[in-house]
């Protein structure tokens, strides 16, 4: 925890620990509670203000953050009026990853701020401290973070901008320069969210699908020039689903009971064949010592979407796999081929890494 580095004076202007005289007579109170604040100028401890006779209530714990919260925005507030606010581009990846594919595309635009800003210094954490209009048609809502804060979900139509710095140190937050010094050196102004108000996003979307799309296409047709997808199996490794560039620890990853057996951390690829069947090709979790992310031999099975119907155990030929009626699933018998079988008949799909997310499909 912070120790509280500043408190308004009688006044209400923010008066910093190393600029206030020792004691009772420093004139702060808490911006909390209102009490009255004496100023600790120990050799021994930190520099920081406390409650008279110890009288902080529980929610006076809130008061560093509040102050610091308060000299962000006035820091971000000062560069915004001087003229230095110039908001970075918006940047954002748009990925299709699915079983054979995985194709990416950058898109990036530049928002700018008409007009000035209307400020709240006062406004809550999860609350946006300025707003404006952008000249991308979106409204802005500008948040101050400290270290690792997350953001609220963003509202329709609006982007999201953040001004983030980590927790200074007590030893900056004496006086009003080195704070602001430190502010303008680690603080950081970025992009979490714009919406597509340039259609750029949706026009990335579309092209990668299309690619998507000559890339199965070509599979197919490659598989039927090679006389079937079991010689391709047999000419080409199988490829892998595409993971995470940083897996998070498979203990703690979510499990799902529509993706029996299913491994950590990987792609689900759902297949709709029609409206009664549906399936979700993933990769198995292995049992015993072998780790599946370096076996060289992996394991895909089919699980009847979203959950089994009647007849899932016979509907898919055995080129495909061979049903497993104890975990309920089709044990794929090459991951190609069931992906050829699949694509050749599925009328639409979708892949992601939570399969409850296909529900509508
Ligand atoms: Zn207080």
């Amino acid at each position: 925890m912070t120790l509280l580095f500043a408190a308004p004076d009688a006044s209400g202007a923010l008066r910093f620990i190393g600029e206030v005289e020792r004691g009772a007579v420093c004139g702060c109170s808490c911006p909390v509670c209102g009490s009255a604040l004496v100023a600790r100028q120990g050799a021994a401890n930190e520099w920081h203000f406390a409650h008279e006779a110890s009288q902080e209530r529980p929610e006076c714990e809130t008061a560093a953050d509040r102050m610091l919260r308060r000299l962000m925005v006035e820091h971000v507030q000062t560069r915004g009026e001087a003229g230095g606010l110039s908001l970075p581009p918006y940047q954002q990846r748009v990925a299709i990853v699915r079983a054979l594919i995985n194709v990416h595309e950058d898109v990036q635009w530049g928002a700018q701020a008409m007009g000035g800003l209307q400020w709240r210094a006062e406004a809550a954490p999860d609350e946006p401290v300025a707003q404006a209009r952008l000249d991308t048609g979106a409204d802005l809502h500008l948040f101050v973070m400290v270290g690792e804060g997350q953001l609220p979900p963003p509202q329709t139509g609006c982007a999201q901008l953040v001004f983030r710095c980590r927790l200074p140190p007590g030893s900056v937050l004496r006086d009003r320069q080195a704070a602001e010094q430190y502010l303008a050196q680690h603080g950081e102004l970025a992009w979490a969210h714009h919406p597509d108000t340039l259609g750029l996003v949706a026009a990335a979307q579309a092209r990668l699908e299309a690619r998507s799309r000559q890339i199965y296409a070509n599979w197919l047709a490659m598989a039927d020039a090679a006389g079937g997808p079991a010689t391709v199996v047999d000419a080409r490794p199988p490829p892998l689903f595409y993971g995470p560039s940083t897996r998070p620890d498979p203990r703690q990853a979510p499990r799902y009971a529509c993706a029996p057996a299913h491994a950590p951390n990987v792609s689900f690829t759902l297949y709709r064949l029609s409206p009664t069947e549906a399936w979700l090709l993933y990769l198995l979790e292995r049992v015993g010592p072998l780790d599946w992310r370096t076996a060289t031999e992996k394991f895909y099975a089919l699980a009847p979407y979203p959950g089994p119907f009647d007849g899932w155990a016979q509907a898919l030929p055995p080129s495909v796999g061979v049903a497993d009626l104890d975990v309920g699933v089709v044990r794929c018998t090459g991951f190609l081929d069931a992906v050829t079988y699949l694509s050749r008949r599925a009328h639409s799909t979708r892949s992601g890494r939570n399969p409850l997310a296909f529900e509508a499909v």
